[in-house]
């Protein structure tokens, strides 16, 4: 039976959905308060993305504001360059993505939801709740102009970081253990002589930086314990440019950075809800949960699970509401994994054991099928594969303390650790 189902939110989570479900037959009505800002974090995808915009019919237009994206490269250190192309992962993905300008990505969905037939009404929408029901405000029903006359059978909040259903309801949270500042801008067009199109990453003093190659200019951000970016000083420029300028890693490769335009700050991202669903309600994309922005995860976990939350709308229901859940909660619980040995230094200081092995046989072949798993991993190939992941946490815990107490590496993860 087709149903009427109102989201809340224009993003990359709410027009994904609503292009799902409109073809599915159902009736959607999408409110979307206009994001006054002119630039938008969120700019780099990864190859697991590739099959949602194929999916949702945006590819081709995707790359013509985008820039070919092969794979990441970061920088331990000023001499030390870590490379994974998508190519390396396990083959049943496509071997790229892109990085995209956020602002024409967003216009396009918003474009394609209409011309699928998507109801847009821009405007903000309201929301009032009994007990665990929630229900449009009589002012946000006015607002359709008629398409609305009654309550929808469904509401899905993809408000993003406004997390409107998730304050209207209290919802339990669990917050991250970073407490750190990301300042944003774009700068001048940086030149990219290395890996040209994969997103540049620096590991730096309590924090680390991206570089994103956009089509004529450069995305750049910083990501940065509080205190230690207290210490750069006062304003969110200063901040900014003094971070890129005199952090020991830093210093080398922004000399004569040149900002166009402002900064944007985000802190206190790290927030996900408990519970992303209810009786005639249900969470997607940055209002259900955000963790980090490292990996580059949030538009492929946004979207995919838009994609999912439309199964449940299916005619033959191949997915309940709980199944929905349980498996958004799963893979957020590995993309934390991740994100955890990204920060506490266990990754790269595995990186750079593997490196000094590399060249003898048994170190050739686990080496190899080590990267295979985890460029898979970080390309949201493998992100659910119960091996692959017990290989990310079995070489980068156990294996790499018992080596180094029994002295066959010498290095400390304290020495990597953000
Ligand atoms: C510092 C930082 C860097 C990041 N970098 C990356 C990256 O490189 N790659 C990546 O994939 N992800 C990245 N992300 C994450 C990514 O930006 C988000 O995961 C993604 O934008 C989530 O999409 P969304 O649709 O859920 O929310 P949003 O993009 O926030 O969209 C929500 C929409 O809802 C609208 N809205 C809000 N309230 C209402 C209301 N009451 N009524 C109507 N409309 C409303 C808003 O105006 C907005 O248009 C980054 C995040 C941060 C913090």
């Amino acid at each position: 039976m087709p149903k009427t189902i109102s989201i809340i939110g224009g993003g990359p989570s709410g027009c994904t959905l609503a292009i799902l479900l409109v073809r599915k037959g159902h009736k959607v009505i999408l409110f979307n308060e206009k994001n006054p800002s002119e630039i938008f974090v969120g700019e780099s995808m990864i190859p697991a993305l590739m099959p949602i915009l194929q999916e949702l019919g945006i590819e081709d237009k995707v790359k013509e504001f985008s820039v070919y994206k092969p794979g990441a490269s970061v920088w331990i250190d000023e001499k030390t360059m870590a490379e994974a192309s998508f190519g390396g992962g396990m083959g049943t993905l496509p071997t790229y993505a892109y990085n995209t300008n956020r602002k024409k990505f967003d216009e396009l969905l918003l474009e394609t939801a209409k011309n699928e037939g998507v109801h847009v009404v821009d405007s903000k929408a309201e929301l009032y709740r009994e007990n665990d029901k929630v229900f449009l405000a009589e002012t946000t029903i006015l607002a359709t102009k008629g398409l609305l006359t009654k309550q929808p059978d469904f509401i899905v909040d993809a408000s993003g970081r406004k997390r409107i259903l998730s304050n209207l309801l209290k919802l339990p949270t669990t917050k991250g253990q970073r407490m750190d500042t990301a300042l944003f801008a774009h700068v001048e067009e940086r030149e990219f002589s290395e890996n040209y199109g994969d997103i540049h990453m620096h590991l730096a003093t309590k924090g680390w930086c991206w570089r994103i190659p956009l089509p004529g200019k450069t995305s750049v951000g910083v990501v940065v314990n509080k205190e230690e970016m207290a210490k750069y000083g006062n304003s969110l420029e200063e901040q900014f440019d003094n971070y890129l300028q005199q952090a020991p890693k830093l210093k080398p490769f922004f000399k004569d950075v040149k900002r166009i335009g402002g900064i944007q700050k985000y802190s206190n991202y790290q927030l996900q809800s408990n519970r992303i669903i209810g009786e005639n309600w249900a969470l997607i994309g940055d209002a259900a949960g955000f963790l980090d922005p490292v990996f580059s995860s949030g538009l492929y976990f946004s979207m995919k699970y838009a994609s999912e939350l439309a199964k449940v709308f299916d005619e033959e229901g191949s997915l309940t509401l709980k199944d929905f859940q349980e498996n958004w909660s799963k893979e957020l619980n590995s993309w934390k994994k991740m994100i955890e040995i990204w920060y506490n230094g266990r990754l790269f200081t595995n990186y750079k054991m593997g490196s000094d092995r590399l060249d003898g046989f048994i170190g050739k072949k686990i080496g190899q099928h080590a990267i295979k798993h985890f460029t898979a991993i970080f390309t949201g190939e493998a992100v659910n594969d119960k091996y692959s992941m017990r290989l990310l946490k079995f070489m980068t815990g156990p294996l790499l303390d018992f080596m180094r107490f029994t002295r066959m590496h010498r290095y400390d993860v304290k020495d990597l650790e953000l």
